[in-house]
């Protein structure tokens, strides 16, 4: 099976493709531009393979879009390229519009395009991987987010990805292209680009710079161990029902104070020689809370698990485990990014989760 992969050199493309080449026999083709959140050292282990091939394309780009699948007739598109990141699209919403929205447009209209002349009609799959902020802010109740939750999204963030949800959507009804949306919840894990909660609290540490956390820091996210997000994209890919959503979530509900205090407590084990006295807590400080900052996120990961046979192997221990020992073990990954574009202390504020 050939694969059209977007936004594959990002944290979760990149797993996503490490995860089909040493697990499947997929053919993979890496689309991807290349912002300052696209790395090709995350690809290093796989890019040798003669199954994974890469192409520098912005997915804006309609013709080039259009050459790629009449050259490659790939038999499914695995759509993650995005803007991520809260924070920026506070800043400055305009490439969040061009590419979550526009470039969505342009990528299904090339698929289409690729589907009805190709002799794929049947198989073809389109899946596009999406996030849980599209529904807003559960607040103080007890509710989850399952598939049917209306949308309201809080930020420009995800208000673009609640945009290309219903984009995607719409062309699995109108145009009968064989579409999945996936909504899944906080990911962290190894490559995650280091503005974002976890990286930047394990780095920030162990250069005894201060943790900032939002507001009280009281926010709550459910977290997902980011090969647990690429095996369950696999399973929606192989066994979903075409103009299906499926939530994807950890089962891991989490303070944001209390992930940076888990955060403190395993580089207190396992990297005692760079602690202050007193242990890595004492560097947290409270800042002032992000504008329209949702409380809280949960998702009801039970139609995938019902359905489909889906569940996270990892728990939030042992998946931040393994990725405070993967950013203690993987300087030479993460050291370019912050001596280069992106300096940690330049963007305290960038440092919460979405
Ligand atoms: P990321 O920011 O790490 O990676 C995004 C990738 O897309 C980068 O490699 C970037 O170069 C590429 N890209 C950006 N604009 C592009 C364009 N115009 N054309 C081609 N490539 C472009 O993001 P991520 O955290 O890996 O997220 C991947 C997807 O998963 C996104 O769609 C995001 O909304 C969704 N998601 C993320 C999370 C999370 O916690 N990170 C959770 C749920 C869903």
């Amino acid at each position: 099976m050939r694969i059209l992969i977007t936004g594959g050199a990002g944290f979760i493309g990149s797993a996503v493709i490490r995860y089909l080449i040493n697990h499947t026999q997929s053919e993979v083709i890496n689309v991807d531009k290349l912002t300052y959140a696209g790395n090709l050292d995350s690809l290093t282990t796989v890019a040798r393979s003669p199954r994974y091939h890469f192409e520098q394309l912005d997915i804006c780009d309609r013709g080039a879009l259009g050459a790629l699948f009449r050259d490659s007739k790939p038999a499914a598109v695995i759509h993650l390229a995005a803007e991520s990141h809260v924070d920026r699209s506070i800043d400055g919403p305009d490439d969040f519009v061009q590419t979550n929205v526009v470039g969505t447009y342009q990528l299904l209209e090339a698929a289409r395009s690729h589907w009805t002349t190709h002799d794929c009609f049947d198989s073809f799959r389109f899946l596009h991987v999406s996030t849980d902020e599209v529904y807003g802010d559960l607040g103080d109740s007890t509710d989850l987010f399952t598939e049917t939750t209306s949308y309201a999204p809080s930020s420009p963030y995800a208000a673009t990805k609640a945009g290309s949800d219903h984009l995607v959507r719409s062309w699995g009804r109108t145009y009968g292209l064989p579409t999945l949306v996936t909504n899944c919840s906080n990911n962290y894990g190894p490559c995650q680009f280091p503005e974002k909660l976890i990286p930047h609290m394990i780095l920030t540490a162990l250069a005894g710079g201060s943790l900032p956390v939002y507001g009280d820091g009281k926010q709550i996210r459910d977290w997902l161990y980011v090969e647990d997000h690429a095996n369950a994209l696999w399973t929606v890919m192989q066994k979903g029902r075409p103009g299906s959503t499926y939530n994807i979530g950890g089962h891991n509900e989490r303070r944001n104070i209390d992930v940076v205090t888990a955060v403190c407590a395993a580089l207190d084990r396992e990297a005692p020689e760079h602690s202050p006295p007193g242990g890595y807590a004492q560097l947290i400080s409270f800042v002032q809370d992000r504008p329209g900052h949702d409380v809280r996120y949960a998702i009801d990961a039970g139609k995938i698990e019902r359905e489909l046979g889906w569940r996270p192997r990892e728990t939030f221990e042992s998946g931040l485990k393994k990725t405070v020992k993967w950013y203690l073990e993987n300087a030479d990954w993460w050291r370019p990014l912050v001596e280069g574009s992106y300096q940690l202390e330049r963007r305290g504020r960038s440092a919460n989760p979405s």
